[in-house]
């Protein structure tokens, strides 16, 4: 499979990590990347929180050194309700144990860490791909085409490979919206790690310590529509305690995002094949998504590196991938159904059970992929 030309649609987080992961089995591919952003400065100003499979993965691509350079270690993980009393707390430690560490990190930190990976590589921003053929033919924005061995769509959600190539079904609204932005904690004590604090109704209002007087916030409610309420979305917690209020205040401009899921069951074509959000979009209440797309670049890289014909190598990666995949959309409903449970059998069931529950949750993520 030398000189196999490969499209890689898309410079996000699978995009980049596939790109690092193909160079570095050095056997000749020759990788093209595109981009319809400008350039990396537009990525998502808001944060990330990558659980111990995403960092082993990161080991994996050889970016773990300076993706830990930028990022806070997550050492625990506490739930309280919403005026700040405790449910559950446990180290990471104890659901992770010999997988590694959890870190929390930029959105914009873990882009450059990537992009700068790849440098050297042919990656064309300001190129959209509107398009793509059986035969491997990408048509872009302009009308230009360009002919290619194999196609990647690391293309996001709303994947353009993926509508035009595979069909299926529209990306599915999860009944949740929610709101994220940075916050500056240098005046609020005792914001440390990850802590999720839940409300009466579905919601849920989670920091994570991003070093530097930083904290990456993340705030969900339930809604029947994928569209933001009138009013000040603040006013929604303004019943939740300890640090919620004087981070609110600075939380005027977050993102705003109604939460959709898309899941395709068949990933590849005999000259194209999707990775990431492309693939499989969740919920982000298991927070697998970076760590699936890390996953899915290395697994293929590995099939493409390993198997000489691109169909059965593509084969071999989607079922390398599909169980692993399935069970984590799976633990998303699971975790989303819980999130509506009566207030008090919650807060029962996690002051009784949290560190197991947590601790089963993830269990199956310590195999390797
Ligand atoms: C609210 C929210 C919070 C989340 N929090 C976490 C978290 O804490 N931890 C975690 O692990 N995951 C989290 N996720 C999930 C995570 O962000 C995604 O799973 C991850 O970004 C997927 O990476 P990707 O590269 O597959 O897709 P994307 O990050 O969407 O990248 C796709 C790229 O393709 C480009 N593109 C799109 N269409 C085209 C086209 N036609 N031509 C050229 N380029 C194109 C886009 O500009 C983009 O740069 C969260 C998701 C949401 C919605």
């Amino acid at each position: 499979m030398n000189n196999l030309r490969i499209l890689i649609v898309g410079a996000g987080i699978s995009g980049l990590a596939l790109t690092k992961a193909l160079l570095d089995r050095d056997r000749g591919f020759q990788v093209d990347v595109v981009e319809r952003r400008a350039d990396d400065g537009q990525v998502l100003g808001s944060g990330l929180y990558l659980p111990a499979n995403a960092v082993r993965a990161l080991r994996g691509i050889g970016v773990a050194a300076e993706v830990t350079k930028r990022a806070e270690p997550v050492a625990r993980q506490r739930l309280r309700d919403h005026r700040g009393r405790p449910l559950a707390e446990f180290a990471a430690e104890r659901i992770w144990g010999e997988v590694g560490p959890c870190l929390a990190i930029t959105r914009a930190g873990l882009h450059e860490v990537l992009r700068t990976a790849v440098d050297g590589t042919a990656l064309r921003y300001r190129t959209e791909v509107t398009a793509v053929a059986e035969d491997g033919t990408v048509t872009f924005t302009d009308g230009a085409t360009a002919a290619y061995d194999l196609v990647v769509g690391a293309d996001g959600i709303n994947s353009a490979v993926r509508r035009t190539l595979f069909g299926g079904p529209e990306p599915r609204f999860l009944g949740q919206l929610c709101w994220r932005f940075i916050a500056d904690d240098t005046e609020i004590p005792g914001i440390t790690d990850w802590t999720g604090r839940l409300g009466a109704k579905g919601r849920t209002f989670l920091t994570v310590q991003l070093g530097a007087g930083r904290v990456y916030c993340y705030a969900d409610i339930n809604s029947p529509v994928p569209e933001a309420p009138a009013g000040d979305w603040r006013a929604l917690f303004g019943d939740f305690g300890g640090p919620v209020p004087p981070l609110l205040e600075q939380g005027a401009n977050a993102y705003f995002a109604a939460l959709y899921e898309s899941e395709n069951t068949v990933w590849t074509r005999p000259r194209a094949v999707l990775v990431g959000d492309a693939a499989h979009a969740f919920s982000p209440s298991m927070a697998q998504g970076a760590a699936m797309a890390l996953e899915d670049s290395l697994v293929l890289a590995d099939t493409l590196t390993t198997i000489p014909d691109v169909p059965a190598a593509l084969a071999a990666f989607q079922t390398r991938r599909a169980e692993r995949v399935a069970w984590v959309v799976a633990q998303n409903h699971r975790r989303d159904k819980a999130r509506n449970l009566p207030t008090p059998l919650r807060d029962f069931t996690l002051r009784r059970a949290g560190e197991r529950i947590f601790k089963a949750n993830h269990a199956p993520l310590h195999a390797l992929p």
